[in-house]
């Protein structure tokens, strides 16, 4: 079984989140564990209308409740029919500052609520052309790992959103590495799309995908569902 995970990131209204997740359902299979990412306020209409896939939120507090304006629980996320939660995802790294030991505190919250975090971790360009790469994704995956049941994802910041992705030698080789250290569920996110999904999927290593902006189009996103296909 893959999973495939649509981050939508702060895309779509009520309506765009209807039409996409009506008009993906019926590309569903046995092969493949789809779980949707919609922004928080979207939590409620998708879950209403999921049938055979799952719910995930896009980040979560590492506390349950408290004086924390604008974050949101990982116990209400579980309130609303969330299975999975993203955390530590590159934009938020990089947009508010997260370390790796802010990610590990909100992935125990997401296990400790019954949650199942997907913990993303990836190098810049400069430390891919460093030669830095493996020992930058090594110390995140130590630093960032919570005890319990998590997913991992393999996010290189310079494939997100530019069309740009490692070759397949490099994603398998990353994934190696990354399981040798733990030995859980791996997705490869960064530019996925429907024409290299396949090659990806098939990668030893490589237990799903993690799709951002081919995650909102729905003849995209079916596509990559359907090359789970043997
Ligand atoms: C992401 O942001 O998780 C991602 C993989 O984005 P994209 O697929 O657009 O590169």
């Amino acid at each position: 079984m893959k999973i495939i995970a649509g981050n939508w990131k702060m895309h779509g209204t009520r309506e765009s989140a209807r039409a996409l997740v009506q008009g993906v359902l019926p590309a569903l299979r046995p092969e493949a564990e789809v779980i949707f990412c919609p922004p928080f306020p979207l939590l409620a209409e998708v879950g209403t209308i999921l049938k055979g896939a799952h719910l995930g939120a896009q980040d979560c507090h590492f506390e349950r409740e408290g004086a924390h304006t604008g974050d949101v629980s990982p116990v209400l996320l579980r309130e609303f029919g969330c299975r999975y939660v993203i955390v530590g995802h590159s934009e938020r790294r990089a947009g508010h500052s997260e370390s790796s030991e802010l990610v590990r505190q909100k992935a125990e919250a997401a296990v400790s609520t019954g949650l199942i975090p997907i913990v993303c971790v990836g190098e810049s360009r400069q430390q891919r052309e460093a030669g830095q790469a493996e020992a930058v994704v090594a110390e995140q995956v130590q630093e960032s790992a919570p005890k319990g049941e998590f997913i991992l994802a393999y996010e290189p910041i310079w494939a997100i959103g530019t069309g740009l992705t490692p070759t397949l030698a490099d994603i398998a080789a990353m994934h190696r590495h990354i399981k040798a250290l733990a030995d859980v569920p791996v997705l490869y996110g960064g530019s996925v799309k429907a024409s290299n999904a396949k090659e990806i999927l098939h990668l030893p290593g490589v237990d799903g995908v993690l799709v951002g902006g081919a995650s909102l189009n729905k003849e995209e996103f079916c596509k990559i569902i359907e090359s789970t296909k043997g």
